[in-house]
């Protein structure tokens, strides 16, 4: 019998579990090691335990438009077939499709989810992405209406030299559209100025994107990208789920996992890695020997823990931005964002899975409320939790707080923009920090394809997923990628090919 080869992957996350169960359900001959620096799976779509109530780490709707993704998640979580407990209590109708699991009765279903994520601002709910509709014009005003308008036709007769994402979006809705909904809220998350960002993250997000043809997406019946953003699945006990369900087949078919161990040093002799130093959470270290080593941890940290790696190379990484973020959450005994929507709603709160918070006077970046993602997320069905999405920087001002500071901070802004009536409404608060949340495309990125063709050149690294491709990917896009290492070392086939996932999706949720 041929010999058993090891595949070393780097990261628990999505793309490593996907990559690990692919092998060893497909591959007698490789035999899949996960090493995770975390005592938990999942990676940023983990599922937090607050007291028995549960969080992802942040908002995670399953969404693509990829049939291999949605197919390979099917299989792995087979689609809902009949009514989760809040339709059933609610009285909600839901279409099934070629669903047929019970959540009633089976734990490992994929939930089928209605859509609803909305903009905040000045005390009132805006469609997302803003529309030009009657609602719109009265929330705004018809002043304010009148002046995104005029600006909107200024901007298509005056067109910007493009040199910054400021100039992108200002020359596609106009100066006032661009000041209302777009500038300070890019600035939220990035923690830059969209005059100091590239246009190219535009391009890449909201290609496509005008306001021309967000009216007439309006007016067109048959619009498969509206209908498609309506509805996404959900693991009926998280994002996490996912990742638990394959991690089951991948340890009962012979796959290995270490979780607490941190990989600290990828040693590389010529053109191959030999091995990995790990440390785990006693200090001990020891090397991991494997003949192939597939890389979901952020690329800078690779490279910089990499030996004779070119001076240019490690520049070029050691500068790759990143942005931080935190989950602050509160079990609530009332949540004043009520529900005005024909969609009814346990204790009547909004349905949105997530809401976009546009107001100035506030660093909410969104709130996200679980349970409308799955009641079975809930300790009791009356259960709220609420989280506030913070998007920071390790250094700054809000990653330093206290917890008791960051708490009070939140309740004070949550109160600010009327969330909750009073601070007695907050039974217990939460915090949950993470580094690299999102891989940012500024500073040294225009030089990335520098860090592409060194790891190239390295004959047995495969580089996957968000971090591990410094690329601005979702959960679909590190799935393939994880489903594609997996083919590309079974089959000996062409690894560049691995940069290609997420190379020209658009997303319409995107501002
Ligand atoms: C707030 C938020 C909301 C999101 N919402 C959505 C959504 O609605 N839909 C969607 O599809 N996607 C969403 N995403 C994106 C999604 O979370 C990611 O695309 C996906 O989870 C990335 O999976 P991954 O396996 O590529 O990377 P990760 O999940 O980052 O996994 C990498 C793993 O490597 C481990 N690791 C890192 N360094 C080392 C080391 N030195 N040694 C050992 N292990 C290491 C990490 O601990 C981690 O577990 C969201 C992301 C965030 C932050």
């Amino acid at each position: 019998m041929e010999k058993q080869k090891k595949v070393l992957i780097i990261g628990a996350g999505i793309a490593g579990i996907t990559c690990a169960y692919k092998l060893v359900t497909e591959c007698d001959n490789l035999k899949p090691i996960i090493i995770e620096q975390n005592p938990y799976i999942g990676g940023l779509a983990t599922t937090i335990d607050y007291d028995g109530n549960s969080a992802d780490i942040g908002p995670h709707r399953f969404f693509t438009k990829n049939e291999q993704v949605i197919e390979f998640w099917k299989s792995i979580m087979p689609l809902q077939g009949a009514n989760a407990i809040d339709d059933i209590l609610l009285k909600r109708k839901i279409d099934f499709d070629d669903g047929y699991s019970d959540p009633e009765v089976d734990d490992n279903v994929l939930l089928k989810r209605k859509r609803f994520s909305r903009i905040y601002y000045l005390k009132k709910f805006f469609d997302y992405p803003v529309k030009l509709n009657i609602k719109t014009i009265l929330n705004l005003g018809l002043i304010r209406t009148m002046c995104c308008g005029f600006s909107y036709l200024k901007s298509c007769i005056i067109k910007r030299e493009e040199k910054s994402l400021e100039d992108f979006m200002i020359n596609r809705f106009g100066k006032v559209l661009y000041n209302t909904f777009f500038e300070y809220y890019t600035e939220k998350v990035w923690g830059r100025k969209p005059r100091d960002i590239d246009k190219s993250w535009g391009q890449q997000r909201i290609k496509g994107l005008s306001l021309i043809k967000t009216l007439l997406n309006k007016f067109s019946k048959n619009n498969k990208e509206i209908s498609l953003t309506d509805e996404y699945f959900y693991p009926k006990f998280g994002a996490k789920q996912m990742c638990s369900e394959m991690l089951k087949t991948i340890l009962e078919k012979g796959g290995e996992i270490h979780l607490d161990t941190k990989v600290v040093k990828i040693n590389k002799s010529e053109n191959k890695i030999n091995s990995l130093t790990v440390k785990n959470s006693q200090g001990v270290i020891s090397d991991i020997y494997g003949d192939y080593v597939v890389s979901s941890m952020p690329v800078k940290d690779l490279l910089c823990g990499m030996n004779d790696v070119a001076q240019n190379v490690i520049d070029i990484a050691q500068n790759l931005p990143y942005r931080d973020y935190q989950l602050i959450t509160y079990l609530v005994k009332k949540f004043n964002l009520k529900n005005n929507t024909d969609w009814r709603t346990i204790n009547d709160i909004c349905p949105d899975s997530w809401i976009y918070v546009q107001d100035r006077e506030v660093k909410i970046g969104r709130i996200y409320i679980p349970k409308n993602f799955s009641p079975y997320l809930c300790r009791n069905i009356e259960d709220t939790l609420i989280c506030l999405e913070y998007f920071c920087d390790k250094d700054d001002e809000l990653w330093n707080m206290t917890d008791n500071e960051i708490f009070k901070f939140g309740i004070e802004e949550m109160l600010k923009i009327n969330a909750i009536q009073s601070k007695e409404d907050v039974l217990k608060s939460y915090r949950f920090k993470v580094e690299k949340a999102y891989p940012a495309y500024f500073d040294s990125y225009e030089n990335f394809d520098v860090i592409k063709s060194y790891i190239n050149s390295i004959e047995n690294l495969y580089c996957i997923g968000r971090n591990g491709q410094h690329k601005y990917n979702n959960m679909d896009h590190s799935t393939l990628s994880g489903i594609m290492a997996s083919d590309i070392i079974k089959n000996s086939s062409d690894k560049t090919i691995l940069w290609s996932v997420n190379a020209d999706d658009t997303y319409q949720e995107v501002k």
